[in-house]
């Protein structure tokens, strides 16, 4: 398509956006008494309207059953999580059984880590990326300290190659066959939080499990944003969480999933009553018997509360279909990136933008290193109503996150960006 750097070009495109109605679904926080442009939902998505009657239920359920509503609400809070079943493993591309939501993310990947980092003898090698992110790596180092290994020789980070932004899949599949045997365990960022790359998943997770790794996922930056096949690739577990892209709220609940595979296996795993079997649950029994699927790696009674935003989230999302969101997001991307280049030229800068030319390569996210531009521009940004995320020395990182972003607020920021910097 050719793009147009005007007004009226973006708002041509709005009218033929399938998805243009859904922004007036979400609450914008208002700038100068305006909507402001919203690029941040790559960190905490935006409030959808319907989530309060979510949320409203249960207090009202609470306030109208007490205890009853674990079993005579309308939604029953004892076995809510199952109602996620078909609309999320649809989002992930998973079976009904292979998914879950509990805790948050970062105690499901310990837990998941739990069963599926089992290093033993000279197999106790875990592969990640370079600069993961640090929750994910206060993760690695301590789940090889608890296991007794050293960091510094468990832990293989692939590094990107000097002077290149992104980590290529070769290098990947070199290391890989590098460490061999010794490999226990791929956990990767499916899309890289900095970057915005996007791996590839299948390639990876095969040539992990053919030198007898096991290959898990964080999806923090890729549930709600890409399209995901983990049951055809045959992942064996992920997590990610509900807050960034999937709307549900800050600090929300995660979700996981674990390959069907392993539903009857004996793998090791920390248990509690709410992953015992769901039909003799409450008769308190001593022995813990897996309830045989992702729900078996439950652990506490349900935190409904945190749970009903992240429903109202996910029938959103199942209602529209990752198909029609991600033909936005490649459009709307690319029709930013247009705009970045554009403006870069008008105001004779030197933008660089680290995210993957490629679409394949690429999601939700541009980031854009601002050479030149300090945190001025920043301050400049927000008290204008764009709202982006800043990362030193002078990266910014861009979502126009397809379900509430419009073509006109990306016409809109570029004009916003030139005056910001023309302006200084
Ligand atoms: C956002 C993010 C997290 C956050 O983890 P929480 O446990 O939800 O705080 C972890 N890993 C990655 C890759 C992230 O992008």
């Amino acid at each position: 398509m050719n793009f147009q750097n005007t007004r009226e070009f973006a708002q041509e495109l709005d009218q033929k956006d399938v998805l243009n109605k859904y922004q007036s679904e979400f609450i914008f926080p208002k700038v100068n008494d305006k909507k402001v442009i919203y690029f941040t939902g790559n960190s905490l998505g935006l409030q959808p309207k319907r989530t309060k009657a979510y949320v409203d239920e249960i207090m009202n359920d609470w306030a109208n059953l007490a205890v009853e509503g674990h079993f005579y609400a309308e939604k029953p809070w004892w076995d809510y999580q199952e109602r996620f079943a078909e609309p999320l493993s649809k989002i992930v591309g998973a079976l009904p059984s292979e998914v879950t939501v509990m805790n948050t993310l970062t105690v499901n990947l310990h837990l998941l880590m739990v069963s599926f980092y089992q290093p033993k003898g000279k197999r106790f090698k875990i592969i990640c990326e370079e600069k993961a992110f640090p929750s994910d790596q206060y993760l690695f180092q301590s789940q090889v300290n608890f296991h007794g290994y050293k960091p510094e020789e468990a832990i293989v980070e692939i590094k990107r190659r000097e002077g290149e932004h992104n980590i290529r899949t070769e290098d990947v599949l070199a290391k890989i066959k590098e460490v061999g045997q010794e490999l226990a365990l791929v956990l990767i960022g499916g899309v890289n939080y900095y970057t915005g790359q996007v791996f590839d998943m299948k390639t990876i997770t095969a040539a992990g499990q053919a030198v007898g790794a096991k290959v898990g996922w964080d999806l923090a930056h890729a549930a709600g944003n890409i399209k995901l096949e983990l049951h055809d690739w045959n992942v064996d577990f992920a997590a990610w969480c509900s807050y960034k892209y999937m709307n549900s709220g800050p600090g929300n609940a995660s979700g996981c999933f674990v390959h069907e595979r392993h539903h009857h296996s004996n793998l090791p795993r920390f248990a509690g009553w709410w992953g015992h079997n769901k039909e003799r649950r409450f008769k308190m029994e001593p022995n813990f018997d897996p309830v045989q699927g992702a729900d078996g790696w439950q652990v506490s009674n349900l935190p409904v509360l945190s749970l009903a935003p992240y429903l109202a989230s996910v029938e959103m999302f199942a209602e529209i279909g990752m198909d029609t969101l991600i033909e936005k997001r490649n459009l709307i991307t690319a029709y930013l990136e247009f705009i970045l280049h554009k403006i870069d030229k008008e105001v004779n800068s030197t933008f660089e933008i680290i995210t993957p030319q490629n679409q394949e390569e690429r999601a939700s996210q541009l980031s854009v290193f601002l050479h030149g531009e300090g945190r001025a521009l920043f301050d400049y940004l927000m008290k204008n109503g764009v709202i982006v995320d800043w990362r030193e020395p002078n990266v910014i990182r861009l979502a126009p996150v397809p379900l509430y972003c419009s073509f006109e607020d990306m016409y809109e920021f570029g004009q916003i960006l030139k005056r910001g910097i023309l302006g200084k």
